[in-house]
């Protein structure tokens, strides 16, 4: 009886640990290797393509055939190929990549409304994502709502009948807030709208898809592609989503064009090979620089410890194994104060004095004078960002414990 008891456990086990969702095991599934026998995916280096017989083009035209590419701003082998393996990773049908983040970005949003819409958005987005909901859109007739997204209440108050998406980053830029997808995705989904979620800090850690987002979205600028050679984005959701993105009369992608180029989207997906276990080492030495930092009294930010008010919802939400990030910010009181620190830090060999994140060295900047500047200080102060806030993409150091002295070193020569 105990041995098969124990039989039927390990039989339960195995079908719970076949069932775990894995964003990196989804992406070393797919076979990606060339006619050739090409390890990687062929760099297919043409803008247009031809057809044997003019019906076939012309069936391409309407979508109904396989394995025939018409024009690389529509699909192109090599960017299909990186879109196939975004899918993957994200458990969604389909992917389009793009040529930046803002345009994967402003092209989602922009395919779901029309004059007289009505947008809710996180108060604290990307600087960029802000200045277009907050200056841009405005001149298509777009009504938008700026919320603070941890408020449930406020959120659902906000929403009008109007209203067509809810806009959110998974981790906020740049107080590292976490989003509630599955109940975000409650409250759009009861009022006719769409959840479009930016999951640029924490790709593999959260899949927001799985967790009710419609739409996830990416700047591969960051963590995804890693090396701080290009600027793209991706853009991540059903087959029939995509397929009107870049549907030849309406679709947002295929008219306004910002496609990615095949050889950036070849070196990415090599890129993205390696993306797991970049995650685990960003997430592995930001943990451990907060613990420092806690050790030592220097005023910190991290989702990764128990003070963090969304710690526990983070936890909640991630899947297994990569940790809570490479994001992780301290408060030096006054903007003056931080940039000394911060051209100390440079000085010392931290990183670099950089904007953006997900890159192999630290990048470091003060978030009020920086990424977060299109962002009016009142509603600066309202989202509850210090001037002295310091914002850290951390690095791959092989030894945190040299990069924490460091840092403790810069602080200290500057009190
Ligand atoms: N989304 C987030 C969260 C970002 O931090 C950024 C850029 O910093 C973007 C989108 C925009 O991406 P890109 O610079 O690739 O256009």
């Amino acid at each position: 009886y105990f041995i098969s008891c124990k039989c039927a456990l390990k039989k339960i086990i195995k079908i719970i640990k076949m069932e775990k969702f894995d964003p990196a095991t989804n992406i070393e599934k797919l076979d990606k290797k060339d006619a050739y026998r090409g390890v990687n995916p062929i760099i297919c280096d043409s803008a247009t393509f031809m057809f044997e017989r003019a019906q076939l083009m012309t069936d391409t035209f309407h979508g109904e055939t396989e394995g025939y590419f018409l024009y690389s701003r529509h699909w192109n082998p090599t960017t299909l190929a990186l879109s196939q393996s975004l899918a993957a990773m994200e458990g969604t049908e389909a992917a389009w990549v793009t040529g930046s983040g803002m345009a994967a970005i402003t092209v989602a949003l922009l395919h779901e409304v029309k004059a007289g819409d009505h947008i809710v958005s996180s108060m604290t987005t990307y600087g960029g994502t802000f200045a277009f909901l907050n200056n841009y859109i405005k001149k298509f007739g777009v009504e938008v709502t700026f919320v603070n997204m941890q408020d449930l209440d406020a959120v659902k108050k906000a929403i009008k009948p109007n209203t067509k998406v809810l806009y959110t980053e998974a981790m906020n830029n740049p107080l590292l807030r976490i989003a509630n997808i599955p109940e975000l995705s409650k409250i759009a989904h009861a009022n006719g709208a769409k959840l479009l979620v930016d999951n640029t800090f924490t790709p593999m850690i959260f899949s927001p898809y799985r967790l009710g987002a419609d739409v996830v979205i990416y700047s591969m600028t960051k963590y995804v592609n890693g090396m701080n050679d290009c600027v793209a984005g991706a853009i991540c959701g059903t087959q029939d989503y995509v397929n009107s993105l870049i549907d030849v009369n309406d679709g947002t992608a295929m008219l306004l064009g910002p496609v990615l180029d095949p050889m950036r989207s070849s070196s990415i997906q090599k890129n993205l090979h390696t993306l797991h276990i970049r995650m685990k080492k960003h997430s592995e030495n930001a943990m451990y620089l907060a613990k420092r930092f806690k050790e030592t009294g220097i005023k910190y930010n991290y989702p990764g410890l128990e003070e963090h008010p969304d710690h526990e919802l983070f936890t909640s939400m991630m899947n297994d194994g990569y940790g809570y990030g490479g994001m992780i910010s301290i408060d030096m009181g006054t903007a003056e104060r931080a940039s000394a620190i911060m051209e100390k830090m440079q000085e010392l060999g931290v990183g670099y004095l950089a904007v953006s994140l997900g890159y192999f060295k630290t990048l470091f900047s003060n978030s009020g004078k920086s990424t977060s500047s299109e962002v009016p200080d009142d509603i600066q102060k309202e989202m509850g960002m210090s001037e002295g806030l310091i914002r850290f993409s951390v690095g791959l150091d092989n030894d945190p414990e040299r990069t924490f002295q460091l840092i403790k070193q810069a602080i200290e020569a500057t009190r």
